[in-house]
């Protein structure tokens, strides 16, 4: 018999039955996980087997059974207080209540969602990314005097750990196409015909043949391709990545998958103050041009200077009040209709500012300067904003 939680807003499933693998080495239960100075380090994180059984996690689902918040889980008790969708929310939703029994005992159960990143390789320096999960941001740090990690990889060996019972893999970036081959080898070592299948891509860079008979195996694909704004917003944003080039990548997946029923296309837009201003025209170009796509969202939560919440507050007011009568609903999304895009995207802006705009103007103009890109003509309401506030 399983308890009832529904009152408990630290439970997730993801300490119990995910794991996820940074390119570092660090082992986390799932990619919204902070590490605000908790017990999970590269110290105790092991390549070489599967570490949740170890005690830092066992304190973890301890604490979560308490109903005791887990600082690392941070960004998700603010997409639950936005009345967003959580990693928390989505690990239960994906568990399905019959499954609560695991809850009963603080010890790992059978690992049934991995997400990998297999390096930081990737040919983007986005703004909202750092050199830990980009060479690209690396190889800018370098040209420009501050220290670039480099190459980041983990050579993570799943030999060594029990992946029978995965029921879902999720592939990160880095750009997961640029590491093809340890990409094929990965899926050739699971049970494709059980398998969920999540690929996050920058949509540069296309798999090779033998990936893409791979992907196709699947039981079930999820294939999400990251766009962030409509052409120079999208450029800006998504540096040195072209809008266009995406675009036409799009276009390939919708030729090669739209006819698998197992296959389902999804552009994944991270929001932020860049790209808030002219979103409307961006969802107008997605509902023309790729209207059987979904659409996904994250919010941003880091680097807070990018958060939403830190617009002026005048230019917070009238989004709020704009958006007071607008729905996506044309838009495909995963959403119900109370976390229509517009409601959630309000009640991140109520959230209270916490980064000064003299500081997010610098920011920006520093950004501008060291890339040579002009932000009146690749984001000119954003420029006006910064003109009169
Ligand atoms: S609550 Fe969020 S951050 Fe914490 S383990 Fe679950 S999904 Fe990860």
């Amino acid at each position: 018999m399983s308890k009832d939680f529904s009152d408990n807003k630290s439970i997730c499933a993801y300490p119990w039955m995910a794991a996820c693998i940074n390119p570092n080495g660090l082992v986390r239960p799932c990619c919204f996980w902070r590490s605000n100075g908790d017990s999970l380090t590269l110290y105790n994180s092991n390549l070489t087997n599967n570490p949740t059984h170890s005690p830092a996690w066992d304190k973890i689902r301890e604490d979560m059974i308490a109903g005791i918040a887990v600082k690392s889980c941070s960004w998700c008790y603010k997409m639950d207080a936005a009345n967003s969708y959580s990693g928390r929310t989505n690990s239960l939703k994906w568990l399905k209540p019959d499954d609560y029994t695991i809850f009963n005992d603080v010890k790992a159960a059978p690992l049934d969602y991995l997400e990998v990143t297999l390096s930081n390789l990737c040919n983007l320096a986005c703004v909202g990314c750092f050199d830990g999960l980009s060479t690209k941001w690396s190889t800018e740090n370098i040209k420009a005097g501050r220290p670039g990690a480099k190459l980041i990889n983990n050579n993570y060996d799943w030999t060594k750990w029990d992946l029978s019972t995965l029921r879902k893999l999720k592939i990160l970036g880095g750009e997961p196409f640029m590491e093809q081959d340890r990409f094929g080898d990965l899926l050739e070592h699971v049970d494709l015909a059980k398998l969920t299948l999540v690929i996050f891509t920058n949509g540069t860079v296309l798999p090779d043949e033998r990936l893409k008979l791979l992907i196709e195996k699947s039981k079930k694909v999820e294939f999400y391709v990251s766009l962030d704004g409509l052409g120079s917003v999208n450029d800006w944003v998504r540096w040195p990545g072209k809008f266009n080039e995406v675009v036409d990548n799009m276009k390939i997946y919708q030729s090669w998958w739209s006819n698998y029923p197992n296959v389902e296309l999804i552009n994944s837009s991270v929001i932020n103050i860049f790209n808030i201003l002219t979103i409307d025209s961006y969802f107008d170009f997605m509902t023309a041009t790729f209207p059987n796509w979904r659409q996904q969202f994250n919010w941003v939560d880091s680097p807070d200077w990018q958060d939403i919440k830190n617009l002026p507050e005048e230019v917070k007011s009238i989004l709020i009040n704009n958006y007071s009568s607008k729905t996506a609903d044309n838009l495909r999304t995963f959403w119900k209709k109370d976390k229509d895009f517009y409601k959630v995207s309000s009640e991140y802006l109520k959230l209270s500012r916490n980064v000064d705009w003299e500081i997010i103007k610098n920011k920006t103009l520093y950004l501008a300067e060291e890339r040579k890109l002009s932000i009146r003509e690749m984001l000119p309401e954003f420029k006006n904003i910064m003109d009169n506030h």
